[in-house]
């Protein structure tokens, strides 16, 4: 089973080839932060027109990297939501092209579905599993029965993860995409500025990260009001150990509570080094639980996830018309 994998739901235009769900024969991912790195964010018509020139070039090395010819191709797998619907429709329209014009199947997949399937690529998925999943868009502890069953125990209320790194990064002068800096300066500095922990009512397994984010914002204010410095590195960590404690905690309690087998971190968030360890020292001593990290160039957006969780879905028969569209805010338990 060959599957090709396209993802254009945001600013990486990529393509991947799939054999038999789990191994990568190529893995082609075009980034575009540069070019959105001097506006401090995704511009999405900017993000569209990268995606319509990329697209081809970025396809063809993917079947040129994997020496796979379109006869090879079982199905054709595409981000199909949620994401930015310029973005998402140049993926969903190459893919439909190639799908006509080759005589070869469809499938649609939602991009969060991708991210959880990225650990598929690296260890045989275990039911029922929990996937913490954290990205730029999206925080949320997703419950798996089977594959392709994806039930939302908890999501974030206001910001994503990655949206809450992201802002508290601008407001440090660090550039964007300010994950990974707040990241390595937390490794260097100490967690001593007292902030916030969201845990909400006890028993809620949502998420919410803007009062932290105001309480950084606050904190660094207050202090140049007061003529004090704060050492940014201080207060990365401090930041950085409060949305950990939080996600490591509900994971933790979701896990146990649902007796999972598994649990799977998913998502640009999960390349995080704080939050990789934190998992890793909480399962260790649950061990009737496994805990499954994805490898780094794994964690943020590619189309190797794309096509593993294509692979799967195309193996329990979804198939998906040409007349297939771009769903910007499409729904992960009904898709
Ligand atoms: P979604 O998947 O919800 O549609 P997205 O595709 O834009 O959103 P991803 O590509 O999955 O998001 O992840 C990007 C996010 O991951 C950014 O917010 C980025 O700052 C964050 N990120 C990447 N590496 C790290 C890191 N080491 N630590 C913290 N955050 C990180
Ligand atoms: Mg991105
Ligand atoms: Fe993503």
């Amino acid at each position: 089973l060959v599957i090709l994998g396209i993802e254009t739901s945001c600013d990486e235009t990529a393509a991947a080839v799939i054999k038999n769900g789990t191994e990568i024969l190529s893995n082609v991912v075009a980034s575009q932060i540069e070019s959105h790195k001097r506006f401090g964010g995704v511009v999405p018509e900017l993000a569209s027109r990268h995606h319509v020139e990329q697209i081809t070039l970025v396809i063809e090395e993917a079947m040129k990297r994997a020496d796979v010819h379109f006869e090879d191709i079982d199905a054709i797998a595409v981000t199909e939501g949620p994401g930015l619907v310029g973005a998402l429709l140049v993926g969903v329209n190459a893919a439909k092209a190639l799908a006509f014009s080759r005589n070869i199947p469809l499938v649609g997949v939602h991009h969060i579905a991708g991210h959880i399937y990225a650990n598929r690529l690296e260890k045989e998925m275990k039911f029922p599993l929990l996937s913490l999943v954290v990205s730029g868009g999206h925080t949320e502890l997703v419950l798996m029965e089977e594959h392709g069953s994806f039930k939302v125990l908890g999501e974030t209320r206001d910001d994503a993860a990655g949206e809450a790194y992201d802002k508290v990064a601008r407001t440090l002068n660090l550039p964007y995409p300010g994950g990974p800096h707040i990241d390595r300066l937390a490794q260097e500095g100490k967690p001593v500025i007292d902030l916030p922990r969201a845990w909400l009512e006890e028993d809620s397994y949502d998420f919410s990260f803007s009062g932290l984010k105001s309480a950084v914002i606050n904190t660094l204010h207050n202090a140049s009001q007061k003529g004090l410095t704060i050492e940014p590195k201080d207060l990365a960590a401090s930041f950085q150990e409060s949305v950990i404690e939080v996600l490591v905690g509900k994971t933790v309690k979701a896990a146990k509570a649902y007796g999972v087998k598994q649990v799977l971190l998913a998502g640009g968030v999960a390349a995080n080094k704080g939050l990789r360890t934190a998992l890793e020292e909480a399962f260790k001593g649950i061990p009737q639980i496994e805990l499954v990290i994805p490898p780094l160039y794994l964690c943020t957006d590619n189309a190797a996830m794309i096509g593993a969780a294509g692979s799967i879905l195309y193996e329990m028969g979804k198939r998906s018309e040409l007349t297939l569209n771009a769903y910007p805010g499409l729904d992960i338990e009904n898709f």
